[in-house]
């Protein structure tokens, strides 16, 4: 029997992420180990209970000895302290990366605390869900979907090529890019939509002449679909706009100005110019189905048989 990718695999942060790396790392055969911290024990047991992780460790420092390869799969903003935390037990040669959301603060909080010898190659999964926990995680999460790493000019290529392994074994496809110009492609295509979700169903839920109920009750016109969106975690994404801040605030310019068009174009009766536009978008929406990112049912694949009380 060939010998796994890594000897030992430290994952910190047992949530969705952390929990979906477990399964795929376990389904491939990727690690003879696989060590977890998360902060709470109630976490740390479901973890070992579920069976993703082979040891819990309370400190994340313990969790990373001896380890080849370790995940930070925690919120940007515990990045800082959780990387000045293990800094003394990498061993030289390890890589360090993590599943963040955003590429050049990652690198900015973790690069001051690394000694020598050990490659940081940040990377980002373009995978999720809106749950969160180390019970909502599960093996598929990242098949046929990408991820991709960001790491500096000078790093390892040996080590990159390792990693870029590890992932496709865990299913993904692999893209390599700058930070920068990753954190400017996530705005647009995943923050700003966030960030337009959370405040469509803030705006609705503050609304006098409507009421929540009728919100609720009328969701199946659109409104139901920002809703996943904004059901996302709290923590994590204050800290993808935190830590964002100038890529976000660049795209919502562009989205503002936008906006003010489409708004003008309602006001003057233009049909044409909305027309043009949903047309477009109609267009993007077969391409992300043809990319294989999306289920080409309708409806997103929901269920319209008749309830026992319709
Ligand atoms: P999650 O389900 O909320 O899990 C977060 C994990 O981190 C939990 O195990 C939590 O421990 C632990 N944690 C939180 N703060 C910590 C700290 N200060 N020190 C040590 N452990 C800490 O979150 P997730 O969705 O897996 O997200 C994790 C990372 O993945 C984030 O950086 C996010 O940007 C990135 N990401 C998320 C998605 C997504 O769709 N969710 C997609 C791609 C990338 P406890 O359970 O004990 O609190």
């Amino acid at each position: 029997m060939s010998s796994p990718m890594f000897e030992k695999i430290a994952l910190i942060g047992l949530g969705l992420i952390g929990s979906s790396l477990g399964h795929a790392i376990k389904r491939a055969g990727l690690a003879s180990h696989i060590s977890g911290h998360a902060r709470s024990a109630e976490t740390r047991d479901a973890a070992l209970k579920i069976g993703f992780i082979d040891s819990a460790h309370e400190s994340a420092q313990e969790a990373c000895e001896n380890a080849d390869l370790i995940m930070l799969c925690v919120p940007l903003g515990a990045y800082g302290a959780v990387a000045q935390e293990i800094a003394s037990s990498l061993k030289p040669g390890a890589i360090l990366t993590d599943v963040g959301s955003v590429k050049v603060a990652a690198i900015r909080d973790i690069k001051p605390h690394l000694p020598d010898g050990v490659h940081l190659i940040p990377g980002h999964p373009i995978a999720g869900t809106e749950q969160s926990g180390p019970h909502a995680g599960f093996v598929e999460l990242f098949d046929q979907r990408w991820c991709i790493l960001t790491p500096e000019e000078d790093a390892d290529k040996q080590a990159v090529q390792k990693l870029s392994d590890f992932w496709q074994a865990c299913g993904s496809d692999v893209e390599i890019m700058s930070a920068e110009h990753h954190d400017l492609v996530l705005a647009i295509t995943s923050h700003v939509p966030h960030l337009i979700a959370y405040n469509i169903v803030g705006t609705a839920a503050d609304l006098e002449e409507v009421t929540r109920s009728e919100v609720i009750k009328f969701s199946a016109g659109g409104f139901r679909d920002f809703t996943r969106i904004a059901a996302s975690d709290p923590t994590m994404w204050r800290d993808v706009f935190l830590s964002n801040k100038d890529a976000v605030l660049e795209m919502l310019g562009r989205f503002n100005e936008d906006l003010s068009a489409l708004q003008r174009a309602i006001r003057w009766d233009d049909g044409d110019a909305l027309f043009d536009l949903f047309t477009r978008t109609r267009k993007i929406r077969r391409g992300v189905i043809e990319a294989g990112q999306d289920d080409a049912e309708p409806d997103f694949g929901r269920s319209h048989a008749a309830k026992p009380d319709d």
